[in-house]
């Protein structure tokens, strides 16, 4: 086993918090707590960083966590408050002149060379000054795949259509954006004693859990320590805790914990 570490560095729904114009009390709040990048984590390794979805706010992440280095991407799904950051890891590629590993499903991949086109294009002759990417696919709907020096599981679900990846290292299970999933996810996270797992406000979304169905899941997988993360501006950080169970919390920007990955 290794041992990691995860950095949230952004913990918002897809407009993030506050959102843009938004007088409510949440989004108007002090407490630091309840301002929310959009999603992206950052996984550390003794040896290396992967940088979970690249947010559109990668670029303030990345100062602010003063990171110096990203190795490797994954990418959960194509949506745009996933993807968008993806021009700002140019510094990386283009300083240290490599291609960035990549794992993504040829669903997502299929997605992003329509998003993205340049990125992909083969340039002949001439230097390339778009981010510049190693693709490896992520297994079929279920499986598992060396990536990083990690033996990374993964399982697909839906939201609203879009494909999207769940990723398992070791006792740790990430699921952002989940909404449809086949029961047998429960069988992907058996044993996972660290889950993050989304969940957007109180009320329904056709696109995410609510808080109590997030509960409801995360009671099914028996997970010990449970943090939300993908939270809109309906949910006030202190009075969310509140109502919570002890082992289930709201994740915050800058929020870190350590897990025990599988070796590759
Ligand atoms: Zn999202
Ligand atoms: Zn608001």
């Amino acid at each position: 086993m290794k041992k990691c570490r995860l950095v949230f560095l952004g913990t918002g729904g897809s407009m993030g918090v506050p959102v843009i114009a938004c007088q409510c009390q949440v989004c108007t709040s002090l407490d630091p707590h309840n301002q929310r990048l959009r999603p992206s984590v950052l996984i550390k390794t003794d040896l290396q960083t992967i940088l979970i979805d690249s947010s559109p706010d990668f670029r303030t992440q990345a100062l602010r966590a003063k990171i110096q280095n990203i190795d490797n991407v994954i990418f959960t799904h194509a949506h745009h408050d996933h993807t968008a950051g993806v021009d700002d890891l140019r510094i990386f590629t283009l300083r240290n002149n490599f291609k960035m590993p990549c794992l993504l499903s040829q669903e997502t991949l299929r997605d992003l060379q329509k998003r993205f086109y340049y990125i992909f294009e083969e340039i002949v002759g001439k230097p390339k000054f778009t981010t510049n990417l190693e693709i490896t696919l992520l297994p079929e709907v279920e499986g598992e795949i060396a990536f990083a020096g990690l033996n990374i599981r993964s399982f697909t679900y839906r939201q609203c259509g879009m494909a999207v990846n769940g990723l398992r290292f070791g006792n740790f299970a990430f699921l952002t954006d989940i909404k449809e999933y086949d029961p047998e996810i429960f069988n992907f996270l058996k044993g996972v004693k660290i889950l993050v797992i989304s969940a957007l406000r109180f009320t329904p979304s056709i696109f995410h859990l609510t808080v109590d169905e997030a509960i409801e899941f995360a009671a099914k997988v028996g997970a010990e320590k449970v943090w939300l993360t993908h939270i809109a501006h309906e949910l006030d950080h202190e009075k969310t805790n509140a109502y919570l169970p002890e082992h289930i919390r709201l994740s915050y920007d800058g929020l870190e914990f350590e897990f025990e990955a599988e070796e590759a």
